[in-house]
């Protein structure tokens, strides 16, 4: 449709809205751009207008939509506009002093559940565009570096080669992760996942369409974005003939756990031997023992968790070395960082799993994994506790299909370990001693594996960008998996971020509401965070609102950077609805 107007002014034309719209965030400059093309006085009038408009999004924050319009010319009257009266009949003119007055739109939260989805959360979500967030930070700059530190492990791999198919596949994953780079620095859009063959691809097309379709790597929720960054990693090489299973990450996850050798020790050292109680004890005096136990060995599972390399690209042999101190004067010293501190919660009830379990003599455990090497050691070093105890009868851990979030456990991470314990050289400035007994460790371990005592697995919906609220309707049979066992533990700062949804939840918000239907639904087991704090979500601070808010706001005064620092930490309880049925609608 083309119309020309000659010598008059264009006085109704009605725009049509046309279906489009494109979010993106504000410009860099902070403002928004509403300018609305003028015609001159003959003109073609287009088909249609392509119109930047500020608006709000859903947490209440200033973005920018593109919206097209087709263009409708329905009355074109050829006299000057300011005319009061037209075709005899008196024009009364819009005053836009009548409109109502213009209020502050504000958004309340939590939302209500209807209204939750994963581009809306319960408390406004953390965006990459937010300038100066850690968000932003990751976005902007972390997640850049890994990926230049991850070409650079491959063009090393490349090196080596010699088969010219196989370094020709290569060139291409590379070529790959280079497109990937550009991408994210040029804030590109989130695509579909190519089908691949992983069994993970439905989920992840499925939230792109539905819930951040013209969604880009900073307007979409920080957690969504992260998580798909490493979703499009493992498809540069998925797709290749003769990488598909090469992890990007490997030699720094070894890396890191061979340059651990004082805490390996100290800690193989220390609880090598199978577990007994000294000789001559009472039987509270053995329970008191077994709980002091406990209580260490869960601030040693806590604190593994320091070590985690997508934090530590910058960080010094001598730092990595402090984080990992297991010593007792250092635990009791750092228990004062543990902000939220459920752990005499948490004994009672690994406590009575022994006295519940009639048949088996301990409960059931499951670990959700988050780092390789170091803090997977500790982690199995808990495990073995609790199982030699008598406490746990079976444990349960579940890792990653590909490689995630650099330091997340693979199969193949797990596999390493063991054997690396067994049958490596990692420590050559080891004593014959020390090395004895980290192999008798890795020994034991091993067996445990093959009684089915410890049980590894990996579903695909943890390397999603899901978080938990969404686990019984994306992943069913996982949430009916875990609604069986008797404590579920949530290792690390992505798991905790998943768990209560990476949302700015105030600190008190206590931490079965901010985990929402992992509590809440019918059947959810016992689930404990155990989280060294390294990004924005804290919650379950204090033991009212008052004093939860005022820990976390002095820290904000007194300590920028405290929640990324890894320095302080949460263990947080919730008891679920064991034993319900789970309601699979
Ligand atoms: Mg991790």
């Amino acid at each position: 449709m083309l119309n020309h107007i000659v010598g008059g002014r264009l006085f109704a034309v009605i725009l049509k809205f046309k279906s489009t719209l494109a979010f993106s965030g504000p410009p860099n400059d902070g403002t928004t751009s509403t300018r609305v093309p003028s015609f001159p006085r003959t003109t073609t009038i287009p088909d249609s207008l392509h119109l930047s408009l500020p608006v709000r999004n859903n947490d209440g924050e200033n973005e920018s939509a593109t919206c097209i319009f087709d263009i409708v010319v329905s009355c074109i009257v050829m006299k000057n506009i300011n005319d009061p009266v037209v075709g005899g009949i008196p024009v009364k003119r819009l005053k836009l002093s009548n409109l109502p007055a213009k209020h502050d739109f504000k958004m309340t939260f939590p939302r209500t559940p209807g209204s939750i989805d994963p581009n809306n959360p319960p408390w406004p979500a953390y965006r990459g565009y937010h300038t100066y967030s850690f968000a932003n930070a990751t976005m902007g700059h972390r997640l850049p570096t890994i990926l230049g530190k991850a070409i650079d492990d491959v063009v090393y791999t490349l090196n080596e080669q010699s088969d010219e198919d196989l370094i020709v596949d290569l060139v291409q994953c590379i070529e790959r992760m280079d497109s990937l780079k550009s991408e994210l620095q040029e804030h590109a859009k989130l695509r579909p996942i190519i089908d691949d063959g992983e069994a993970d691809v439905a989920l992840w097309n499925k939230a792109i369409v539905k819930y951040f379709r013209g969604k880009d790597f900073m307007n979409a929720p920080w957690l969504f974005a992260e998580a798909y960054k490493y979703r499009r990693l493992r498809e540069c090489f998925s797709v290749s003939k003769y990488w598909s299973n090469y992890d990007v990450f490997f030699r720094q996850k070894c890396d890191t756990f061979s340059r651990s050798n004082e805490a390996v020790f100290e800690l193989s050292g220390r609880f090598g031997e199978p577990f007994k109680h000294a000789e001559n004890l009472s039987s509270s005096e053995k329970a008191e023992s077994l709980r002091l136990m406990f209580l260490e060995l869960t601030q040693v599972c806590l604190w593994g968790n320091s070590t985690d390399l997508s934090l530590l690209i910058n960080m010094t042999e001598e730092q990595i070395k402090s984080l990992q101190s297991t010593g007792g004067e250092a635990l009791a010293e750092t228990e004062k960082n543990i902000l939220g501190n459920h752990m005499s919660r948490l004994w009672e009830v690994v406590r009575d799993l022994n006295k519940d379990s009639v048949n088996t003599g301990g409960g059931r455990i499951d670990f959700v994994l988050d780092n390789a090497g170091f803090e997977l050691y500790c982690d199995c070093v808990y495990a073995d506790f609790l199982l030699q105890s008598g406490l746990a009868s079976e444990i349960r851990f579940h890792g990653k299909r590909y490689p995630w979030f650099v330091s997340d456990v693979t199969r193949k991470d797990w596999a390493w370990l063991l054997n690396s314990m067994v049958y490596g050289q990692l420590f050559p400035k080891a004593t014959e001693q020390e090395k004895e007994g980290l192999k008798r460790l890795g020994l034991r371990w091993k067996q445990y594996e093959k009684e089915g005592k410890w049980i590894y697995e990996q579903h695909p919906f943890w390397c999603t960008g899901y978080t938990f609220w969404e686990m019984l309707n994306e992943a069913p049979d996982l949430f009916l998996h875990l609604s069986k066992s008797d404590l579920v533990i949530f290792k690390g700062d992505l798991n905790h971020r998943k768990l209560t949804y990476d949302c700015a939840a105030p600190y008190s918000t206590s931490f079965d509401v901010s985990i929402g239907p992992m509590a809440s639904n019918a059947g959810a087991p016992k689930v404990c965070s155990l989280r060294t704090i390294k990004s924005d979500v804290v919650v379950g601070l204090g033991s009212n609102p008052q004093e939860g808010d005022a820990i976390g706001e002095n820290l904000d005064k007194e300590e920028p950077g405290w929640k990324i620092s890894g320095k302080y930490a949460v263990v947080l309880l919730s008891e679920g609805r064991p034993g319900e049925q789970v309601n699979l609608v």
